[in-house]
C-alpha cells in the first residue's frame, strides 16, 4: 500500500502522537463509505477505503428499491428525518452533475378505505414538520388523473419522491473520492483494529481470489459504514454492543416482478399506508429507472436457528410460495393485478437496530481508550437516500465541528 502521511496537506486540525500511514480508514464501500471518502476528498484528508467485495456498492446498496425518499416518515428532529430530507437534495444534485441516474418520478402514498385517512393525514403533518417540499394531500378523482390504474379514496402526493441508480451513484462517488487522492482498495477484508500508541492498526486479508496480499497500517480514525456487519466492526474495535444495544438484527426483505406487459401502466411510486410497527414501508409498488415494475420489499422474519448464527452466510433465495402474499397485499390498490403476473425477484436484508418501535440511525465518535472511532449502525431505510447528509455529518466528526461528538446521534 502506498504509504501517506495523517499530516501533510490540509488537515492541520488532527493532533498526532505518532505519525501514521494515513489519516481515515473508512470499513465499507456501500453508498455510505463511498458518500465518506467523497467527503474526505473534498476536505483534503488523506483517506483509505476498504471493500471486501470486488467492487463498490455490492452490498445492500444494489439489493433495495432505489428510492430517493422524500423523509415523511421519521420523527421530527430524528437523524433519520433530517438526513433523508438533506441527503435527498444532495443525492439528486451528485447524480445530475455526475450522470448517475436520478429520476424525480413522485410518490403516492394511497388510503385504500376510508379509515385509513386519518393515518396519511398525519403523515402529510409529520412530512411538513419534517421540511419534505411540496406535499399534497389528494382525493380520489385527484389520484385517479394522476394514476389511473390505481384503487384508492386519497392519497399523500410526494412530487419529490425519487429514483436512484444506487450502484451507479457509490461507483461515482468511489470515483471522485478516487481523483482527490482517497485509496479506494476492494477485496480488501478488516481482520483486526487495535488501538496502539494513540493509532488505531488497522489489519486487512485479502479476500478470496483478491490478489494483493494482507498488510496492517496505521491510521489516525477508523470510520465504521460496515452496513451489515456494522456491529461486529464495532464489536472487534472492542464496542460492547451488547451495552450499547447495537446488536443487528438482518431482516431480509423479498421483491417479486410484475409481468413486463404491464410496464408503463403505472409511472409513480405507490405505497401503501405503512404498518404502525414501523418494521418497513410496507408492500409497495416500485419503478426502476426503466419504468420496469416490482412489488416490496415484504419483512421475512429470520430464523433464529440459521439466519441469526454468527458468521452464517445470509440467503439470497426468494421463496416462491410468498407470492401469495404479495398479491393479497397488493391487489387492494393494484385492481387489475393477477396471481400469475408475479415472479420471484431479488432480495436485501435490513441492518436493523433491535426495536420494538422506532430507533434511529447512530452516528457516534469515540472518545477515551477508542479515540477516533466513529460508527454508523443500524442504517437501514432510508440510509441510501441519506447516504450524502450522513456523510457531512462524518466529515464534521473528523474535523471536530459537529456538536454531537462523543455522543450516539
Ligand atoms: C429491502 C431494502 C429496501 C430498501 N430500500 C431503500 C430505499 O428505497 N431508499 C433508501 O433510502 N434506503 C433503502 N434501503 C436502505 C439502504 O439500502 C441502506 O441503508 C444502504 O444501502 C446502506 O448502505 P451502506 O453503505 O451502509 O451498506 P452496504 O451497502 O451494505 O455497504 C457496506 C459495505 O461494507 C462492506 N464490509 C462489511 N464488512 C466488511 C469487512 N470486514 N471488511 C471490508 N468490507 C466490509 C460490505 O462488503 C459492503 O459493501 C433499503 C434496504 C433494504 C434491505
Amino acid at each position: 500500500m502506498k504509504r501517506c502521511h495523517s499530516n501533510c496537506g490540509k488537515n492541520s486540525h488532527v493532533a498526532h502522537e505518532t505519525m501514521s500511514d494515513t489519516t481515515v480508514t473508512i470499513i465499507g464501500g456501500g453508498i455510505v463509505g463511498c458518500a465518506i471518502a467523497a467527503v474526505c476528498g473534498r476536505l483534503g484528508l488523506p483517506a483509505v477505503l476498504l471493500d471486501q467485495e470486488a467492487g463498490l456498492g455490492r452490498g445492500t446498496t444494489s439489493r433495495n428499491s432505489e428510492v430517493s425518499h422524500g423523509g415523511m416518515y421519521y420523527p421530527t428532529g430524528s437523524l433519520k428525518a433530517r438526513c433523508c430530507v438533506e441527503g435527498r437534495r444532495l443525492l439528486k444534485d451528485f447524480c445530475l452533475g455526475a450522470q448517475v441516474g436520478y429520476q424525480e418520478c413522485g410518490k403516492l402514498i394511497v388510503a385504500v378505505t376510508e379509515d385509513e385517512i386519518p393515518q396519511l393525514e398525519s403523515l402529510l403533518e409529520l412530512g411538513k414538520a419534517n421540511g419534505v417540499e411540496d406535499l399534497e394531500f389528494l382525493d380520489a378523482a385527484q389520484v385517479r388523473q394522476l394514476e389511473p390504474e390505481i384503487n384508492a379514496v386519497a392519497a399523500i402526493w410526494s412530487p419529490r419522491t425519487g429514483l436512484v441508480d444506487a450502484e451507479g451513484a457509490a461507483k461515482a462517488l468511489g470515483r471522485e473520492a478516487a481523483e482527490s487522492g482517497v485509496q479506494i482498495m476492494t477485496s480488501a477484508v478488516l481482520e483486526s483494529l487495535e488501538r496502539k500508541n494513540g493509532l488505531w492498526q488497522v489489519g486487512v486479508r485479502p479476500a478470496v481470489g483478491g490478489r494483493r496480499e494482507g498488510w496492517t497500517h496505521s491510521s489516525d480514525f477508523v470510520v465504521n459504514a460496515a452496513g451489515l456487519s456494522a456491529d461486529h466492526v464495532a464489536a472487534l474495535a472492542g464496542v460492547d454492543i451488547a451495552g450499547r444495544d447495537w446488536s443487528l438484527v438482518r431482516i431480509k426483505g423479498n421483491y417479486f416482478r410484475i409481468n413486463p406487459e404491464h410496464t408503463g401502466r403505472i409511472g409513480r411510486l405507490v405505497y401503501p399506508v405503512p404498518p404502525k410497527d414501523h418494521s418497513s414501508l410496507g408492500v409497495h409498488l416500485c419503478l426502476d429507472l426503466a419504468g420496469q415494475l416490482r412489488l416490496g420489499p415484504d419483512v421475512e422474519i429470520p430464523d433464529p436457528d440459521k439466519d441469526l448464527v454468527p458468521g452464517s452466510e445470509l440467503s439470497y433465495h426468494v421463496d416462491p410460495s410468498r407470492g401469495e402474499s404479495f398479491f393479497e397485499g397488493a391487489r387492494s390498490f393494484l385492481p387489475w393485478l393477477e396471481k400469475k403476473d408475479l415472479t420471484p425477484d431479488m432480495c436485501g436484508y435490513r441492518p436493523k437496530l433491535a426495536a420494538h418501535g422506532f430507533r434511529d440511525f447512530v452516528v457516534s465518535r469515540e472518545n477515551g481508550p477508542l479515540e477516533g472511532l466513529i460508527n454508523l449502525i443500524g442504517i437501514d431505510s432510508p440510509g441510501l437516500t441519506s447516504a450524502p447528509a450522513l456523510a457531512d455529518l462524518v466529515g464534521r466528526l473528523l474535523t471536530d465541528q459537529d456538536e454531537t461528538r462523543n455522543s450516539q446521534c
